[in-house]
């Protein structure tokens, strides 16, 4: 009798399982439902503020150790993933475009998918994955042969899986989708091997293809399987046929600014990195050289794809100071409509959030050595000196003249998201002092091949620190406080109503600030570096945090001088979640 009872319960638990669907309403409040995670970014606007406040700045020291899930196998590798929590699951993608559910409250497996990787595939920055979108019964994530995969949710089988380009050209996919209005919207990676940025918009019940927007002036979109509109002018920003190659890849997943219906996109480095084949003049007032629309922000229609605005960062860009990090709508002090956007060219930005246009910018970063800074209209004000000289023009004939640059190509900040804090106001921006010697070499287009013309070695510019997490005032730049950590800052950030701020370093531990005052209240020694990007959500009225351990990314392949400096960090793949038991939260009160 009681095993018939129990029997019965099970069924109706998984009828109201199979009934539970991601909705559009789900994804658009993800930012205030403090029991579920359904979104990158927790929520489309990026600010990664939880509103939750169980956990503060005392209760803080409770935090404890839940569970933790080991990524397993021989492939570690850098783990850049943000969890998403639905319906009592934790969806995790991980290195080698992997992806995990797991119990959230044991901490078991339910299922595993691995894509069957091809040979030859190209991604420039480790095996990474940064996360996955959920609609309906699906979950959705991209893979390193630029494929993009929707999975049954409660079986990890597969629903429907569509190709976003040729891998053998260089194309590979590493964000998280992002979901607006029933479409899955994405962009590419692999700017350095000369291929075309674009922005895709498909139903995401089937993944068919509903527009698409090549970044790069001369190329066309689609609508509905037609062409639609060609992305600015042919030839007004490139020469000659440059832009049939023209790079721009937008590598990381966008923004979706509810308030304006606009989706918010960057775009990586115009190619080849040796600025002077694309533009070989001095910066132009008429924007003739600017190679659009590379290294530069989108506003874009989410039901069209057509561009309603842009904000280039980096004209004649020549530094790799790609334009695609995240871009976050607020509202600032006096009420205003704003956009934030922190460059890897190491300028913190602030846009109207109405248009895109230039508000104000100021450096984040010491020693900013390619631009005196940023004049009224948003255009740097260029060092010339500081360009990497033309290789074409050099006596040898096969290096232009080599300069010390400041960033350096991994950027003041890289892909690794900063957070807004509706408490304080502030960002918190995970940025990096480093810079490089760069030189151009010649170079011709070749499918599947680097195309960058230059070369180049990272240099840290201190001696005892290269990452630094900073609190900064969007009103007037000012920079409010720094955490400075030996090893260069590669996680994400997460800020809380309970005063804190999360994040992990390289080092392995994994942090809680204060959002005033940066003092570590709290920290937790993972075992490897932290590159992930941490989440909270609350279940029977406790509070969780979680973050994805595993050293990889960008750093140890491409850092040079910086890479050896860290090259003892130790290799992982673990999934922690912390807990703060009930009756620890109320010891502190
Ligand atoms: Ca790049």
């Amino acid at each position: 009798m009681r095993h018939l009872v129990l029997a019965a319960t099970a069924s109706i638990l998984a009828m109201t399982a199979a009934q539970a669907q991601v909705t559009e309403e789900d994804i658009a409040n993800d930012a205030t439902i403090t029991n579920q995670i359904v979104t990158n970014g927790m929520g489309r606007d990026l600010q990664r503020y939880s509103p939750l406040d169980i956990l503060n700045r005392d209760t803080v020291q409770h935090l404890v150790p839940a569970w933790a899930f080991s990524l397993g196998g021989e492939k570690q590798r850098g783990q850049e993933t943000q969890p998403l929590i639905y319906d009592g699951v934790m969806y995790i993608t991980g290195s080698y475009s992997r992806m995990y559910a797991i119990d959230i409250e044991t901490g078991r497996e339910i299922w595993q998918y691995d894509a069957r990787l091809p040979e030859g595939i190209l991604p420039c920055c480790d095996v990474i994955n940064r996360g996955a979108a959920m609609w309906g019964d699906l979950v959705i994530f991209g893979t390193l042969d630029a494929r993009l995969v929707a999975l049954d949710r409660h079986t990890g089988d597969t629903v429907w899986n569509t190709q976003i380009a040729d891998y053998r050209q260089g194309y590979s996919y590493t964000a998280a989708p992002m979901i607006v209005n029933g479409l899955v919207i994405t962009g590419n990676s692999g700017g350095e091997f000369g291929i075309v940025g674009a922005v895709e918009a498909r139903d995401v019940e089937t993944g068919e293809l509903v527009w698409r927007r090549p970044v790069i002036e001369g190329h066309m979109g689609m609508l509905n399987g037609e062409e639609s509109t060609m992305t600015g002018e042919l030839n007004a920003t490139w020469p000659g046929d440059m832009w049939q190659t023209g790079g721009g890849a937008t590598w990381l997943g966008g923004s979706y600014d509810a308030e304006t219906d606009t989706i918010i996109m960057g775009t990586g480095n115009p190619a080849p990195w040796n600025s002077w084949l694309r533009n070989a003049g001095e910066p132009t007032e008429g924007n003739a050289g600017d190679n659009l629309y590379a290294a530069s922000r989108l506003g874009i229609d989410p039901a069209t794809g057509e561009i309603r605005w842009h904000f280039q960062t980096t004209p004649r860009e020549g530094w790799d100071f790609d334009g695609v990090n995240e871009v976050i709508p607020f509202t600032n002090a006096a009420g205003e409509g704003r956009l934030a956007t922190a460059d890897r060219n190491g300028f913190f930005y602030v846009l109207d959030r109405a248009d895109g246009s230039f508000v104000d910018a100021w450096p984040f970063v010491q020693n900013i050595s390619w631009a005196e800074g940023i004049d009224d209209t948003g255009r740097p004000i260029y060092v010339e000196d500081n360009r990497p000289g033309d290789p074409s023009a050099a006596a040898s004939g096969d290096r232009g003249e080599s300069v010390f640059a400041v960033p350096s190509f991994l950027g003041g900040k890289n892909w690794m998201p900063m957070a807004y804090s509706q408490n304080t106001g502030l960002f918190y921006v995970p940025s990096n002092e480093w810079g490089m010697d760069i030189w151009n070499e010649p170079v011709t287009y070749r499918e599947g091949a680097a195309y960058l013309g230059s070369g180049f070695t990272i240099e840290p510019i201190f001696e005892d620190y290269i990452g630094s997490l900073k609190a900064i005032d969007p009103d007037t730049g000012e920079i409010i406080w720094e955490y400075r950590n030996a090893a260069p800052l590669w996680g994400g950030v997460m800020t809380t109503a309970g005063g804190l701020v999360f994040t992990g370093t390289p080092e392995g531990e994994f942090i809680a600030l204060d959002d005033e005052t940066g003092e570590v209240l709290w920290s937790f020694q993972t075992g490897s570096g932290i590159v992930g990007q941490p989440i909270t959500w609350e279940q029977d009225g406790e509070q969780y945090v979680t973050v994805v351990s595993g050293w990889g990314g960008a750093v140890p392949l491409w850092g040079g001088e910086v890479a050896q400096r860290v090259n003892y960090l130790n290799q992982g793949g673990t999934v922690w979640t912390f807990r703060l038991p009930r009756e620890l939260a109320q010891l502190a009160e």
